[in-house]
């Protein structure tokens, strides 16, 4: 399923983003840029120690920044880090940090030449984002950012599970409506 928003189409498929062809992939990583489970762990162990070796020089981001190092030895040329937040109850700023993770990355990704990116659900893992909420955010964030914004052709959301592909579907749909009564 996709959506075109100016020059940019935008996609939601399932799979494994440690396999994702595009020029960037989005890690879901922590502050400390140390590593963990989830996409996190997926993306260091199929992409070798080299990308942790950037991350350590780097130090460290803060929740909604993003970071870039190379791809090590995934497909992807560069992995763009970006930390969401974790969610306590929807009052302590976590829909604005959310939207800065995914604005951010793609700020990254002009500033670094990448044309097609690939995003997961950030903070809807371990971080406890409830994923409806989170999958609007993510959709309307980079469908403005689009609308502003030439040179990314392709945005990419891969879901994981069957369950938060049908969510991301229902978000775009959605949005998609609200869009054309514009
Ligand atoms: P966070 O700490 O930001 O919540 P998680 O890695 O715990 O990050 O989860 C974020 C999302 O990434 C979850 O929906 C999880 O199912 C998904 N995920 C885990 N591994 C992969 C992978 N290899 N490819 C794509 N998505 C993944």
């Amino acid at each position: 399923m996709s959506a075109k928003v100016g020059k940019t189409i935008i996609s939601i498929v399932r799979g494994d983003i440690t396999e994702e062809d595009t020029d960037a992939i989005v890690n879901a990583a922590n502050s400390k840029l140390a590593g963990g489970g989830g996409v996190d762990g997926a993306i260091h162990r199929a992409g070798g120690p080299a990308i942790m070796e950037e991350c350590r020089k780097i130090g460290g981001c803060p929740a909604g920044e993003a970071v870039v190092t190379s791809g090590g030895n995934l497909k992807a040329r560069h992995i763009i880090h970006t930390v969401g937040p974790i969610y306590r109850d929807g009052r302590h700023g976590e829909r604005e940090l959310l939207a800065n993770a995914y604005r951010n990355s793609l700020k990254r990704a002009l500033e670094n030449g990448i044309k097609s990116i690939a995003f997961p659900s950030i903070s809807t893992g371990a971080y406890g984002y409830p994923i409806r909420e989170a999958s609007r955010i993510a959709l309307q964030t980079v469908m403005g950012f689009a609308e502003e914004h030439e040179g990314i052709t392709t945005i990419r959301f891969v879901l994981f599970s069957d369950r938060d592909l049908g969510i991301y579907r229902e978000t775009l749909a959605n949005l998609r409506n609200i869009n054309r009564k514009c």
